[in-house]
C-alpha cells in the first residue's frame, strides 16, 4: 500500500497512538488504513459416499483437485459466501449441514471456514475457473493432487469423524500441521 485510498497522498508506516501494531497512515488526511486477514469459505459437497471436488482452471495450482471455495465478499454470511462459491466454481445445489473446520495460515493471514453441505442434485457442471467437476468416491481422493493444505485438512477430518461416527464436531486447525 503506497497511497491514501481516501485523499491519494503518500502514507507512512507507524505505530498510531493507543496502538501497538504498525499501520499505514496518512499524514496528510490522517487516516489509519488497517489490514485485516481475508476470509475464505467453501463446502465440502458430499452425496451418499462420495464428495464433490473441482480441478482447478486457474493459478495458484492449476490442475490440481479442491473443494469449491473462494473468498467471502462484504456485506456477505459466511455460509451465504460458501453456497455461493459452491454455485460459482460448480454450479452445484447444497444445502449446509455444519462447519468442518477453521483453518488459519496465519503467514500469509488467511482463515478458512469450509462447510460440510449435502449436495442436493447432480447437476453440477465445471464453473469459469474450474476444468471438470468430478465426484469422487470416498475411498478413491486423490490426496497427492489436493490444492491447498486447508482442503486437505478438511476432507481429512470428515472422512475420520465419518469412521468413528462423530460427525457433529468442527475441527480447528492451522498451518504448519501435521494430520
Ligand atoms: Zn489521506
Amino acid at each position: 500500500m503506497k497511497y491514501c485510498s481516501n485523499c491519494g497522498k503518500e502514507l507512512i508506516k507507524m505505530i498510531p497512538e493507543g496502538d501497538s501494531v504498525e499501520r499505514f497512515v496518512c499524514t496528510h488526511c490522517n487516516t489509519i488504513h488497517y489490514q485485516n486477514p481475508k476470509i475464505i469459505v467453501g463446502t465440502i459437497p458430499i452425496y451418499e459416499n462420495q464428495i464433490l471436488l473441482c480441478k482447478r482452471g486457474i493459478e495458484p495450482q492449476y490442475g490440481k483437485w479442491t473443494i469449491p471455495a473462494g473468498f467471502l465478499e462484504l456485506g456477505e454470511r459466511v455460509e451465504e459466501g460458501a453456497i455461493r462459491e459452491t454455485k460459482e466454481e460448480a454450479n452445484a445445489n447444497v444445502k449446509i449441514i455444519k462447519l468442518q473446520t477453521v483453518y488459519s495460515i496465519p503467514k500469509i493471514s488467511q482463515v478458512y471456514l469450509l462447510f460440510l453441505a449435502k449436495l442436493l442434485d447432480l447437476n453440477f457442471l465445471p464453473g469459469h475457473e474450474t476444468l471438470e467437476t468430478v465426484l469422487f468416491p470416498e475411498n478413491q481422493i486423490p490426496w497427492e493432487e489436493i490444492a491447498f493444505t486447508a482442503v486437505k485438512y478438511a476432507l481429512k477430518t470428515y472422512l475420520e469423524d465419518k469412521k468413528n461416527n462423530r460427525l457433529e464436531i468442527t475441527h480447528i486447525g492451522f498451518y504448519p500441521q501435521h494430520i
